[in-house]
């Protein structure tokens, strides 16, 4: 009856199995492509493409697997994934309590969100790709000012 009550696919996302489906109730915050070597191995890729949401923004069903690790900063920082297929669906940090680093192409449909900027630019590959007109940072952008 009513289309525009109903979550798009832009909205709604899952691992590869479908034993973990999602659905996030706000737009994201801020996107990024991050080329670090972290988001190497655990994309599989030359970069990974992430989105920040408030943490009550993703509602997800199914079991996710989470691997926790010290990044380059001391924080400790983390990956979920589905135990089944491995599909890469969130992160969180401690860095930024509340908030999740959704995988952006584990959404049905992730053609609508674009990246606002490159991180840990100097890591881009020689066969990869980092779009001229973002704008690119180094290692990560500075921190933006409180308040
Ligand atoms: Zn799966
Ligand atoms: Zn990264």
């Amino acid at each position: 009856m009513n289309d525009s009550a109903k979550p798009s696919a832009a909205r709604q996302g899952g691992c590869l199995c479908g034993a973990v489906r999602y659905e996030i109730s706000s737009d994201p915050e801020m996107t990024g492509v991050c080329y670090c070597t972290s988001c190497r191995r655990l994309s599989g890729s030359g970069h990974a493409f992430h989105a920040l949401l408030p943490e009550s923004a993703l509602v997800f069903t199914g079991q996710v697997s989470t691997y926790e690790w010290t990044a380059d900063s001391g924080g400790r920082v983390s990956s979920s994934f589905c135990p089944v297929c491995g599909s890469p669906l969130f992160g969180k940090s401690t860095a930024m309590p509340g908030v999740v680093t959704l995988r952006v192409a584990s959404l049905d449909d992730p053609a609508p969100i674009k990246p606002q900027m490159a991180v840990y630019a100097k890591r881009l590959l020689p066969w990869d790709h980092l779009d001229p007109a973002l704008p690119a940072f180094p290692e990560m952008p500075p921190a933006p000012a409180a308040g």
